[in-house]
């Protein structure tokens, strides 16, 4: 660890990329000050069944259905989730947005591992990860990967599985359509954009396990609940959702 920690000083400076303050010698460069990492807007989910996350997975998919009188009307279509919970807000206005877009687009996952950790450490406390067998990041697609080096999810995935000692698995779920970036998008397009986005390899091996699907950031939930419409092959298995950020 000393050694990465030696090279890492060499790229980066011992400096904070949320405050720029210098940061102490026994910290990875590049990664959040005690102060700032205290300070980052937490959501308490945790411990909060139905909370906004978990809502926005499972309750907003309804669909139009003929009822016995044959009119038609709107019900929900649940989609069940174990838990879910993201560790922090997001909010435009906040300088989480900048710190989430120097995680994605900045070269520096290092971050990621370190607010997954935090977020492990915390949410232990809620009996968050017990029974789950697997985490599985969200995947990027190839070309995207290949642009970007790295996939944020899987280094927050990491981070977590470094402190609960579930492990993280990356074979078994793949990106196969690459998707323009969400931001750009309305809802309905996005929705359109991302069906059908995802495939699963050997459904098999994944039988009756409990999978953690992490994710950096949820908005509408559309990327996420593709990904798990995609993993239904996995037969008996029951599902829980970890972001790192959920916005408001
Ligand atoms: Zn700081």
């Amino acid at each position: 660890m000393r050694l990465i920690t030696a090279l890492l000083s060499l790229f980066y400076p011992r400096i904070c990329p949320m405050c720029e303050e210098y940061i102490g010698e026994g910290q990875v460069p590049g990664t959040l000050c005690k102060t700032c990492l205290a300070q980052l807007p937490r959501t308490e989910q945790a411990e909060t069944p139905e909370n906004l996350t978990e809502m926005t997975l499972t309750g907003s998919d309804s669909v139009m259905v003929r009822d016995t009188g044959q009119n038609m009307v709107r019900t929900k279509k649940v989609m069940h989730l174990e838990r879910a919970a993201a560790f922090l807000f997001f909010d435009k206005e906040d300088p989480i947005r900048d710190l989430v877009h120097v995680l994605k687009y900045a070269d520096r996952p290092e971050i990621g591992y370190q607010l997954g950790r935090q977020a492990a450490m915390e949410f232990q406390y809620a009996d968050f990860f017990d029974g789950i067998d697997v985490i599985v990041p969200l995947p990027l697609h190839p070309k995207r990967l290949r642009e970007r080096g790295y996939n944020q999810s899987e280094y927050i995935a990491r981070g977590i599985s470094d402190v609960t000692g579930i492990p993280v698995d990356t074979t078994h779920v793949e990106r196969i359509k690459n998707t323009p970036k969400q931001a750009l998008q309305k809802g309905a397009e996005r929705k359109a954009n991302v069906q059908n986005a995802f495939a699963v390899n050997h459904p098999e091996q994944m039988y009756r396990k409990h999978i953690l699907v992490v994710d950096d950031l949820i908005t509408t939930g559309e990327t996420m609940r593709s990904c798990l419409k995609a993993m239904r092959r996995f037969r008996g298995a029951k599902f829980s959702v970890f972001a790192l950020c959920k916005a408001r």
